[in-house]
């Protein structure tokens, strides 16, 4: 039977609008949607204008910003095809669950992402209406958490669910289900960690398995994550056979962690390490000199009647005499020296692997440096230093005798009027 001859053969706009699918070109550089079909706009309640020239990202729950959708790019061109589970935003609020298929392509020199998006929330709400009760608690703690895991350990066998693989940037069907797989994706340095917490929740140590790490993304960028799992069933012989888990993606918590830390570490106003940071690192550095023999010396640096230059110009002004003189100290010393702002106009220098006849030099080259400073740029005449030396071994070796030591020595150059250096009695001529 022939099917009638139609006189015009429908153009591939009117195909493209009565496909049942959304379609999206988009710019990878930008993430502009430069080209979609009917689908692709009516469906989520836009305009046709809503959605042309708008980042995908507007559409996205899923990605935030342009560095996370500059990863997927990476994805989508290292593979022919790239499925993502996700949710398409709707115009009146709420949200369809949605499959994309992306493709790329080159056309006149210039690379395309080709997408196509299907809305499977009615695939879910069936899918779901199969599931038994249990299977729907497992579903709803899957939908609350950023991935869950089921662990079958005799097999090695293990369940990822969508969420996980999704928080890790892989499609529904990749990420081989096994063991391995996770493991090959932590991080290096903490690997051990891990795995001996989760070997001590199985030999009975620890009531259960939770664990801060570093895990790999597709991209080979590595998520923070919070990893917290339990046996939840055993033989008769009572040894564990499965262990259910759930992940949550702790990146952006980290992040702050580390910023946080970074501000405890540097004082605000100098940007040097502080205190607490230098007590850390000169009992380290008197560990190294211990073991290898080798001398290290501190320097306390108290700037000269520092109280006057307030007192006459103002505390401003003596903050910034004390960021300038913070960096004089800093452009004076050593790569491998440190400087620490031990508290008020007070600074400590630590120097490893020098001994004292180095020091004398180092020591000379700072007062000089002090006096030739040109301190017209901050309106004031001049500044001194005086400083006090301790080293180790000559003058104690623990922290506390060095740092006391210096700090006498200070208090002698003081003293003996200012602006110069004074070395700490050695321990045979103190009494
Ligand atoms: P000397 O060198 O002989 O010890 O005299 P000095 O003036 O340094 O005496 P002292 O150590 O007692 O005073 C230090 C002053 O440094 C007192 C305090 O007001 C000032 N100071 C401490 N921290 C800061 C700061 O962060 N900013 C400013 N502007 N001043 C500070
Ligand atoms: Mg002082
Ligand atoms: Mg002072």
């Amino acid at each position: 039977m022939n099917l009638p001859s139609t006189p015009h053969e429908p153009t591939l706009e009117i195909l493209f609008d009565n496909m049942a699918d959304a379609a999206y070109l988009i710019d990878p550089k930008t993430s502009n949607i430069i080209w979609c079909n009917r689908a692709g706009y009516e469906d989520l309640g836009f305009e046709k204008n809503e959605i042309l020239n708008h980042s995908v990202l507007s559409l996205q729950k899923d990605l935030q910003g342009l560095p996370q959708w500059d990863e997927v790019v990476k994805a989508i061109i290292n593979c022919e095809t790239f499925t993502f589970i996700g949710r398409h935003a709707l115009k009146e609020g709420g949200d369809i669950a949605v499959e994309v298929n992306t493709t790329h392509f080159e056309h006149q020199g210039q690379t395309y992402c080709l997408s196509v998006a299907r809305n499977i929330n009615k695939r879910l709400a069936m899918e779901q209406e199969l599931q038994s009760r249990n299977h729907r608690i497992w579903f709803a703690l899957n939908e609350a958490t950023d991935g869950m895991w089921e662990w079958e350990v005799e097999t090695g066998h293990v369940f990822f669910s969508p969420q996980l693989k999704r928080m890790l940037g892989y499609g529904p069907d990749e990420m081989k289900p096994e063991v391995n797989t996770w493991i090959h994706n932590i991080h290096p340095d903490d690997l051990d960690r891990v795995a001996q917490i989760l070997e001590d929740h199985l030999q009975g140590k620890l009531s259960s398995y939770e664990a801060e790490y570093r895990l790999k993304n597709r991209n080979g960028h590595y998520l923070w994550v919070h990893d917290k799992g339990k046996i939840c069933e055993r033989d008769e012989q009572g040894n564990p056979t499965y262990v259910v888990g759930m992940v949550e993606n702790i990146s952006e918590r980290k992040q702050l962690q580390f910023q946080l830390e970074e501000l405890a570490a540097n004082d605000v106003l100098t940007q040097l390490p502080n205190r607490r940071e230098g007590e850390i690192q000169v009992h380290q550095q008197l560990e190294v000199s211990k073991r290898s023999g080798r001398p290290m010396c501190l320097a306390v640096v108290d700037f000269d009647d520092f109280k006057r230059i307030n007192d006459l110009y103002g505390h401003q002004k003596g903050d910034e005499v004390l960021v300038f003189g913070a960096q004089l100290l800093r452009s004076t010393l050593r790569k491998s020296d440190f400087v620490y702002r031990w508290g008020g106009e007070e600074f400590v220098i630590l120097f490893p692997d020098t001994d004292l006849e180095q020091i004398e030099y180092i020591t000379d080259k700072i007062h000089k440096v002090f006096s030739d400073a040109d301190w017209s740029g901050i309106n004031i005449p001049a500044l001194t230093v005086s400083i006090g030396i301790a080293c180790c071994p000559n003058h104690g070796e623990d922290f506390e005798t060095l740092i006391k030591q210096a700090d006498t020595a200070v208090y002698t150059a003081k003293e003996q009027g200012r602006n110069q250096t004074i070395f700490a009695a050695s321990p045979a001529n103190t009494n």
